[in-house]
């Protein structure tokens, strides 16, 4: 029954809508919320700072040694945080990313920015 549950569906077999080798190109000037509102828990306690560093360049810390609140307001993150808000992807693994950024989280940008961290 689970098995069935978790099947693969032909929707699910589908051709992504961009496929590999044809990406936008990377647009260092632009803005992203990701780190605003979230980290990535990989399974073996690294908190990475981003799901979409796909070859996990940056580890902001592991929850077997660190809280994961701490992590959450560390000078890493908020290092990644303030040039992030200034539209500038300039750090790792941002300078190489050409993701969206900004479908999500601007809320969570503005309340940061409130507390000017
Ligand atoms: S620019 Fe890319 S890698 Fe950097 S935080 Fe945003 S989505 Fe993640």
């Amino acid at each position: 029954m689970i098995e069935e549950e978790w099947e693969p569906t032909e929707a699910d077999l589908r051709e992504p809508s961009t496929p590999e080798g044809n990406q936008s190109l990377v647009d260092l000037n632009r803005l992203c919320n990701y780190p605003f509102y979230s980290v990535m828990l990989d399974w073996n306690g690294d908190v990475m700072l981003c799901v979409q560093d796909w070859n996990k360049k940056v580890k902001m810390g592991n929850i077997a040694s660190d809280s994961l609140f701490d992590v959450w307001r560390s000078s890493g993150l908020r290092k990644h945080r303030n040039v992030l808000k200034k539209g500038k992807r300039v750090l790792l693994p941002c300078s190489e990313c050409n993701t969206n950024g900004i479908l999500h989280g601007g809320n969570h940008v503005k309340r940061w920015m409130d507390y000017n961290i």
